[in-house]
């Protein structure tokens, strides 16, 4: 059976200290809140959100966000809220939100009734940014957004005030109101914040808060026709839903101290913004912008074509939510980014499928193989196990009759050392089943093509053993002619054949290294009968392929599986992940 390679252990071991730890890893995140329910410093509580925008579908990053937002409060007791940013309508839309409630539940987390949007708060947020305009520390500027990036300075350059800056109170006041009235057109004035154009931070050169953006919002409809900034809506929304812990990616570390002066300023309840590394994949994009670039170009065939990193696209892949929460524990967190090895993802799908995938017996490329010494017309039930990583599951029974289909690779004419599977001459172990010999070869006269075997089975094997104890090398999977369901079954490689495809630097776009076999489609399959009520969803092992899972393009009579993952890590693939997650 499948044992797990040591390295493996060795190569995570900072993030999983040992087996029964393997769903808490501790990590600085974990620390920190440790230390703050020792100190009291938010009266005991642990409050998280998961804050995605609704401009895309979620992926396997958003996954890593979500297993641990939602896991920090769930290990101590506290709560989890999912809020959409919603703050630009330009690019969000309905069916986004919609996808994402769908996933995250699918991954198997609830956030009861705590269901929020930024819009939500719009009012609160423009009752806010008067004050400020009041304290003097925003005004409404006239630059256009041209100006403004050339008055931002550079890394190395401060930069210049506005002409606009020191306007009075009382004129930023009427002229953000008739922002607000939809006075302007859009780009036409921003609203400030009146920090400091010198700060080394760019972000503290008196952000934009405000913009004029006259668009529908899928929530809000009309209403508004001025917009807050991300960096204006997100610690004030933290504040209101009372979060303790607002727990965000990397590139959000030079954003924090413009979250805190928000705060700070308006003087109101203070949540501690904390930063981690940004999950990276091999042979994949994590960038909604290029996942939508897929979608929208053509190069897949939706947000949830198997071959997406997507939550939905890894659903249909027949990926579990049991098997991506372990991958995520796995990888833990940090404090700088890295790219972990698709294989420790696929590792981790394989190891939760075996425990719980039904085994049964498909033929992806058959071979006909007839059994000249069985009785014509004959059927036997012959018993085959369901699971053998969990007896409960039991057994079934599997037609065995004169004419079967084997694998086309399963049969070699002239074999090369080492193959040890079936040959002319050669005796091999049918699985659940009988010992056969090849007797003959059946050939296309005009390709040469092999179209067909002739074998004898000996009676003396029903089950798989030889009472005279000899000894075959191998044991071939097969189905049953008569009572074989013909199939479609989709194969799915890397969409991507370059390790780190977002990396432009070779000058090419990212879709140059699509991988053209990605997808390789099987028409002409075989499958055993059990299989004739899966529905979409299912899961199985077929044996000695991998693990598959129907597609919902399943119909009355047309039965199609996806390749989820195939069966065996190669030890190489996972030594390299352990090591670079090491
Ligand atoms: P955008 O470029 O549109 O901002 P995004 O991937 O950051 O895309 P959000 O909807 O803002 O998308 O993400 C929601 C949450 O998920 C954020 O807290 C973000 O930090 C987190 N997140 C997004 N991508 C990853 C990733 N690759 N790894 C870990 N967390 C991620
Ligand atoms: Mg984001």
């Amino acid at each position: 059976m499948y044992s797990r390679p040591a390295i493996l252990e060795v190569g995570l071991s900072s993030t999983s200290p040992d087996a029964s730890q393997a769903d808490k890893p501790s990590h600085f995140i974990r620390e920190i809140i440790l230390e703050d329910l020792r100190t009291n410093r938010f009266g005991g509580r642990v409050h998280t959100r998961f804050p995605p925008e609704p401009n895309g579908y979620l992926h396997i990053g958003h996954a890593k966000s979500i297993c641990l937002n939602f896991g920090l409060a769930a290990e101590f007791g506290g709560k989890c809220n999912l809020r959409f940013d919603d703050t630009n309508p330009c690019k969000e839309e309905v069916e986004y939100v919609e996808s994402i409630i769908e996933d995250v539940r699918w991954l198997g987390f609830d956030w009861e009734d705590r269901l929020y949007y930024a819009s939500d708060y719009f009012e609160q947020l423009y009752e806010w940014a008067i004050q400020l305009i009041k304290a003097g520390k925003a005004y409404v500027c006239d630059l256009s957004p041209e100006e403004i990036r050339q008055y931002r300075g550079t890394l190395t350059e401060p930069g210049r005030n506005s002409p606009w800056r020191d306007r009075s109170v009382e004129e930023n006041l009427d002229l953000f109101q008739r922002m607000r009235a939809g006075e302007f057109p859009d780009g036409s004035r921003t609203l400030r914040a009146k920090i400091d154009m010198a700060s080394p931070n760019l972000n503290l050169r008196d952000p934009v808060m405000y913009r004029i953006l006259h668009a529908t919002h899928h929530r809000t409809g009309d209403k508004w026709c001025i917009y807050p900034m991300y960096d204006f809506a997100h610690g004030q929304c933290d504040s209101i839903e009372g979060i303790t812990h607002s727990v965000c990616t990397l590139e959000f570390e030079d954003h924090r101290p413009l979250y805190d002066w928000y705060l700070d300023q308006l003087g109101i309840y203070h949540p501690q913004q904390i930063e981690f590394d940004r999950l990276n994949l091999t042979y994949t994009v994590l960038s909604k912008r290029k996942l939508l670039t897929l979608v929208q170009k053509g190069y897949v065939r939706g947000w949830d074509d198997p071959r997406m990193p997507t939550l939905s696209g890894l659903r249909r892949r027949g990926y579990t939510p049991e098997g991506i929460r372990a991958f995520c524990s796995r990888v833990g967190v940090s404090k700088t980014n890295g790219i972990v090895e698709l294989s420790l993802l696929e590792h981790c799908i394989r190891e939760d499928l075996n425990k719980r995938a039904q085994r049964v017996m498909a033929v992806l490329r058959p071979l006909r193989v007839v059994i000249d010494n069985y009785p014509e017309g004959q059927t036997e039930e012959l018993d085959a196990v369901n699971n053998p990583e969990d007896p409960s599951m039991g057994t079934r029974k599997v037609p065995f009759s004169r004419v079967l289909y084997i694998e086309r690779e399963d049969f070699r004419e002239d074999p090369p050392k080492h193959y040890y599977r079936l040959a002319p001459g050669r005796e091999v172990r049918l699985r659940y089943a009988y010992f056969i010999r090849c007797t003959g070869v059946v050939k296309d006269p005009a390709t040469g093509e092999v179209v067909e075997l002739h074998c004898s089975y000996d009676p003396a094997t029903r089950g798989g053993n030889a009472p005279d104890g000899r000894k075959v090398k191998s044991t071939i999977h097969w189905v049953s002619a008569a009572h074989a369901i013909p199939a479609e079954v989709r194969l799915y490689d890397n969409l991507f054949l370059k390790p780190n495809p977002a990396d432009e630097s070779e000058g090419k776009d990212f879709t140059e290294y699509l991988n053209p076999e990605s997808l390789v489609v099987l028409e002409d399959c075989k499958l055993e009968p059990s299989l004739r009520t899966a529905k979409p969803g299912d899961r199985f092992q077929f044996e000695r392929l991998g693990y598959f899972c129907v597609d919902p393009d399943t119909a009355p009579g047309r039965l199609v599986f996806n390749r989820t993952v195939q069966l065996r890590d190669t030890l190489a693939k996972i030594e390299k992940a352990g090591k670079e997650n090491g």
